[in-house]
Order: structure tokens, then C-alpha cells, then sequence
């Protein structure tokens, strides 16, 4: 057995029947993979008779034989024990690195578009086989590997239980302890799936089609778990759901297939995100730049959470996995990790409901709260930890899920609260932000000072320039730290996307003109983080976002 197939709980219970104190499962996990703490001569001999502990070194059970380079990815070509091969694809994002790991040797789900699916299932990666494939990466780049998704080559569901002993096991916390919520699960749906319904990791469902027709030509697990199931599925989950969908053209890419997705996904709580795809060998092409614009826009225009997704790799031809095309690691989710912005720290907390960004922006021991959503005792608690006194509240906009904590902020520090002129009706009144609609206790805040455009305030040592960005609702602001680079665009401008315009006050034309009249007039290193995912910076979104194609 290889130790890194060891499971937190198995390596306890190791102990116990052999009569030890069960602790000694911490031990060996800092040992093994945080490289703390000594092992006593008698468990490092108790691991040696029992266990294997090979971590890739020459003629170990994986090593890395080949690798593929270019500016944002490397691939990664691992030797298995058996002469086997499975691919890996390191991610290099600004903040932190992924990885796409294989579960499987093969694949036996047949989609037509996907090289894998070609190749039939030679086996099942044993956990220990996916945990080294991070530790290897990890080995090869000299970093920490902080996200982790399983899209390499195999359906993660059709190898179940070793997928789920590899998650516990990189993500316990006297381990690896990468948190569920950067652990993304990709799969295209088998009738498992609805045993990790409640499972706190993401989880993105291979849709790629808006009707069953589409959608068994193309994948032929649709005949165990078809569009009504995963729909049924997403509808029951408490968490938000990644709908995957990829762009093939004169397949599934046609007005009326957009059309036909909204109203199949309309009132659910997910994402769409539309892949664009790579071209193999296989019969299938990639939708022109246009149709991608068309498909998108009437996703958003009929009020879906819509994303394109960043590809990566496109010259290394990056690991197959699901898609032939590399995807975005984090499907939507920021990194928490606290950042330095030259003299301020941001941390990011992902709140509520619907997954707000709220920021705690620090300067020395003061702390500004930018949209605080539920609950207030959660940040302040945060806040205590970190040793920073709130000072101040901004807010980029009224909607619910940016207001949530500002009562509960404001009864327990008396906070002043900023926010745009033309918000006052959105922060007031719940119809307009939305509390009243979306199964929230109807909320109603008051904001203490009302800011014009361009305004400048001073707050907790820091200039901010409150920049007016109306169109995701009439008053909304974007908050500019100029001297720090620092952009807050609240839900006005997202990575590689940017807000709905279809909530009371909402206007496309005005969305657009306050994204490329005013923020992408700002220098282009300027670092933005939004209400809602990733953050991105300027450059990124004025080459990349899909706004310009939707210019009224
Ligand atoms: S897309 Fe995924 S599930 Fe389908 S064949 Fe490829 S690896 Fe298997």
C-alpha cells in the first residue's frame, strides 16, 4: 500500500489496531506533506515495513516524463507504475496555482468531441496516484498548488470512491488542507452525483447541449443521466451549480439553442459557462468569435449567469480531460488568500447566498468593509483576528447581497456607510434591491454619506475616488485607490464578463458606456476585483471582455 493513498481516518485507525495512540495519524500527515515534525524511530519503522513512499523519484510508482510550456500552462505527461500515461495541467494565475488532475486511465463516457473519450477506460487512478500528481507538480514548480480540479483525462464519478478518499485527503487540514471550495469537481453526470449533492466542493456538470436530441448525439451518457435529471439535480442543490457548455459549431450553438438553454436553466442557481472549444482531430469546430458573441448575449439579455471561459495552454494543446480545452481552475471563486497591494492588504471573504466578494481592505491597523454581506459578526470576528478596527463601510451598489451585513455592522460599530447618490432607493427599499424577491428577510439599510461622481474621500489613510458606473442598477460605484492601483468594480465589471442589466434600473447602454468610457480608461495595471469571482485587471478585461459586442 502507498501511504498517500492513506485517507486521515484510515492512517488513525492504522494506529489504533496496532495498539497506538491514534494522534500519531497527525504526525506522519505533517511529515508527509507539510515537511514538519520528526517521526519516532518506531513509526518510521512501522511506515516503512507497511507502506510504500514513493513520491515520484526514478522508478517510483509516478513520474513526470514529459512537460509542455507555454506562458499561463505547463503539461504535465506522468509514467505510471504499469507504463501507463495520464496528463496533468498546471495553471499559473495571479492569484495562485491550479491544477487539472486524471482520474482515470482512459475514459469510457464516449463524448464525441473529446480525445479521451476515444480511448477506452484502461483503469481507475488509485487516490495515491492523483495525490502524486500534485506533489509532483507542486515538486517540479518549487510552489504551492492552491486549487484543484478534477477535468483531466476520466469521468471523475465512474472512479467514486478513490475520488473521494484523494479529496479528504487533500484537503485535510493536517495535510495539503486545500479547502473544498477550491476543489472543483467536473463531471458529465452519472447517477452518483446525486450522492455529493451537499458535497462543499464545486461542482460543474458537463451540460453541453439545451435539449436531449443535442445532447445524446454528442454525449452518450445522456441515456443514464439526461438534461431533465441534471436540471432536477441543480434545481435541489443548495449550492451554485457550474452548467458547463461547449461551443460547437453548427452543433449546439444557434440562437435557438440560446434561446432554448435560458429557458431550460431560468431560475436556477448556477452558472453557464460557455467553452470555446479546441480543435483536434476529431470532426468537430470551434464557433466563430461572432456566433460566441450571439450565443452569450442572449444568455445574459434573457437574464442568465453567463461567463466565457479564459482558456489556457492553446499552444501546448493543454491535457484533454473532459474537454480538449483547459479550463479556468476556479469556476468563478476568488482566491481568499490575503493580498498586498503595495502599502493596503485585501482579504477576500466569498459570503451569502449567491457567493458575494466582500473585501476587507486594510491600511496599517484600520480596515474599510466593501460590500459586507451576511454576517456582520462573521467580519467583525474576522476583523478581531486580523487585528484591524473597521472604520468605514462603502458600498458599490444596493443589491441584497451586498447590504447584508450593514444593519448588523452599523448596531455593533456605528459604522458610517458610503455609497453612490442614485443607490438611496436601492438601499432603502427592498423592492428595488431585491431582498424582497430572492427568499431574504426583506432588508432595508441607510447609507450616511451619498457620493457624487469623481468625488474623492479619505478613509483609513487612504485616498479613494468614488467613480459613478450606472447600468447594473442606476447608482452604482465603482471605488478607485489610485495610488494603490486597485479598482473595486462591485458587479458593474467581472473577469471576462460584467453585470446583469436586468434588474429594476438596470441598462445595458449605460453598463457599457461606464465600462469602456470610464474603467477602461484607467491605467491598464490596475488590478480589479468585482462583487461576484475572479479578479482580473484592466489590460486583461480591454482585450478580453465580451462588453464591446454588446455597445448599444
Ligand atoms: S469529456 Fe470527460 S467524460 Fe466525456 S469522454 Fe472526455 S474525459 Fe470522458
Amino acid at each position: 500500500m502507498n501511504i498517500y493513498n492513506m485517507t486521515f481516518s484510515a492512517l488513525e485507525d492504522y494506529f489504533t489496531e496496532r495498539g497506538e495512540n491514534k494522534a500519531k495519524a497527525k504526525l506522519v500527515y505533517n511529515y508527509i506533506y507539510r515537511k514538519t515534525g520528526e517521526l519516532s524511530p518506531k513509526v518510521a519503522q512501522m511506515l516503512e515495513t507497511d507502506f510504500a513512499f514513493d513520491a515520484g523519484a526514478s522508478g517510483a510508482s509516478i513520474e513526470i516524463i514529459e512537460k509542455n510550456e507555454c506562458a499561463d500552462a505547463v503539461k504535465l505527461l506522468f509514467k505510471l507504475h504499469d507504463n501507463n500515461t495520464v496528463e496533468a495541467v498546471l495553471m499559473k494565475h495571479d492569484y495562485g496555482n491550479a491544477l487539472c488532475v486524471s482520474t482515470q486511465v482512459g475514459c469510457n463516457m464516449n463524448c464525441a468531441f473529446c480525445q479521451s473519450g476515444a480511448m477506452k477506460k484502461a483503469r481507475d487512478l488509485l487516490p495515491f496516484e492523483m495525490v502524486l500528481q500534485l506533489l509532483e507538480a507542486e515538486k517540479f514548480l518549487d510552489e504551492k498548488i492552491s486549487r484543484v480540479t478534477l477535468m483531466g483525462i476520466g469521468e471523475p464519478l465512474d472512479n467514486f470512491e478513490n475520488v473521494m478518499d484523494f479529496i479528504d485527503i487533500i484537503g485535510h487540514r493536517h495535510g495539503l488542507a486545500i479547502a473544498p471550495r477550491h476543489i472543483t469537481i467536473s463531471t458529465c453526470g452519472l447517477p452518483r452525483l446525486n450522492e455529493i449533492s451537499e458535497i462543499p466542493c464545486n461542482l460543474a456538470i458537463s451540460l453541453h447541449a439545451p435539449n436531449d436530441e443535442i445532447r445524446s448525439r454528442i454525449m452518450p451518457v445522456n441515456s443514464a443521466y439526461n438534461i431533465e435529471r441534471i436540471i432536477d439535480f441543480a434545481k435541489t442543490r443548495k449550492k451554485k451549480t457550474t452548467l458547463e457548455y461547449i461551443m460547437l459549431s453548427g452543433v449546439n450553438d444557434s440562437d435557438e439553442n440560446a434561446h432554448e438553454l435560458a429557458e431550460l436553466v431560468r431560475g436556477i442557481n448556477c452558472y453557464v459557462n460557455l467553452i470555446p472549444y479546441n480543435e483536434t482531430s476529431l470532426d468537430f469546430k470551434r464557433s466563430g468569435a461572432d456566433r460566441l458573441k450571439s450565443f452569450y448575449s442572449i444568455l445574459i439579455q434573457s437574464g442568465i449567469r453567463a461567463t466565457v471561459r479564459r482558456e489556457f495552454g492553446g499552444e501546448i494543446k493543454a491535457a484533454c480531460g473532459q474537454l480538449s480545452a483547459m479550463r479556468r481552475a476556479d469556476v468563478g471563486a476568488i482566491s481568499n488568500r490575503p493580498r498586498k497591494e503595495k502599502n493596503m492588504k485585501i482579504i477576500t471573504e466569498i459570503l451569502g447566498m449567491v457567493s458575494t466578494n466582500t473585501y476587507i481592505v486594510a491600511n496599517n491597523d484600520e480596515a474599510l468593509i466593501i460590500d459586507p454581506e451576511e454576517s456582520a459578526e462573521f467580519l467583525i470576528e474576522k476583523c478581531k483576528k486580523e487585528q484591524l478596527k473597521p472604520v468605514a463601510i462603502l458600498l458599490t451598489h444596493g443589491h441584497f447581497d451586498h447590504i447584508g451585513a450593514v444593519n448588523g455592522f452599523k448596531e455593533a460599530l456605528k459604522l458610517p456607510v458610503y455609497a453612490g447618490k442614485a443607490e438611496k432607493i436601492y438601499l432603502e427599499n427592498p423592492d428595488y434591491n431585491g431582498s424582497a424577491k430572492f427568499g431574504r428577510t426583506p432588508v432595508s439599510v441607510t447609507a450616511d454619506v451619498l457620493l457624487d461622481d469623481n468625488e474623492i474621500i479619505e478613509l483609513a489613510g487612504l485616498k479613494i475616488k468614488a467613480i459613478a458606473t450606472p447600468g447594473h442598477t442606476a447608482g452604482g460605484i465603482c471605488y478607485h485607490f489610485e495610488s494603490e492601483n486597485v479598482l473595486f468594480s462591485g458587479d458593474v465589471l467581472f473577469a471576462d464578463s460584467f453585470g446583469r442589466t436586468d434588474f429594476p434600473g438596470g441598462s445595458q447602454k449605460e453598463l457599457a458606456d461606464s465600462i469602456i468610457n470610464k474603467l477602461f480608461t484607467l491605467p491598464e495595471e490596475t488590478t480589479v476585483y468585482s462583487g461576484h469571482g475572479m479578479s482580473t485587471s484592466i489590460d486583461r478585461e480591454k482585450k478580453s471582455n465580451p462588453i464591446y459586442g454588446y455597445r448599444l
